[in-house]
């Protein structure tokens, strides 16, 4: 069996950035799962896993065009720090919860100087090559539920917890 659309594939992978340091990893944890071909992984990694097998592995270069997309500026804002009425002290890297027109988003303090503070509320991601080592540990079929919720069910999912009533699907599952 190969990854393909419908399928539902594990994977161990580690992502750096362009100088090598480590962003993001499953060693140590399970492998990651997920529905192939319903943008569950950035779009530029799940195009190379396709026709991929068990136990094999892959370097894949992501550009920000299909990964996280590029930085978008009207998402960096300089703010008075009056705006930030009850918090004393802010730093570069302090993250908040801001309502935008996207919802609630997390943007991180990128500058502070005077009584000025700059935000920005782009994905950390964004406008970053992204360098993933991967392995493909297992490849089986969806099941109908899950090519109906376009997600994995089940062990290592990014579902939800089916004992609710709700369907709640708060996590994004992209990594
Ligand atoms: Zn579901």
């Amino acid at each position: 069996m190969s990854i393909a659309e419908k399928k539902v594939a594990s994977i161990h992978y580690t992502l750096k950035n362009a100088d090598g340091a480590t962003l993001d990893s499953s060693e140590g944890q399970e492998p990651l799962t997920y529905l192939h071909g319903f943008q569950n992984l950035v779009a530029g990694l799940e195009s190379e896993l396709t026709g991929k097998k068990v136990g094999d592995k892959l370097s894949v270069i992501v550009e920000p065009e299909n990964g996280y997309g590029e930085k978008d500026t009207n998402l960096i804002q300089t703010l008075k720090r009056e705006m930030f009425g009850g918090i004393e002290t802010i730093e570069v890297g302090m993250e908040f919860h801001a309502e935008t027109q996207n919802g609630m988003q997390v943007v991180e303090v990128i500058d502070v100087e005077g009584d000025t503070v700059t935000i920005d509320g782009n994905h950390p991601l964004a406008g970053v090559d992204l360098y993933f080592d991967v392995e493909v540990t297992d490849i089986r079929d969806a099941t109908e539920e899950e090519l109906t919720h376009g997600h994995v069910h089940g062990e290592g999912g990014c579902g939800h917890d089916h004992s609710e009533e709700e369907h709640v699907h708060s996590e994004d599952c992209n990594h």
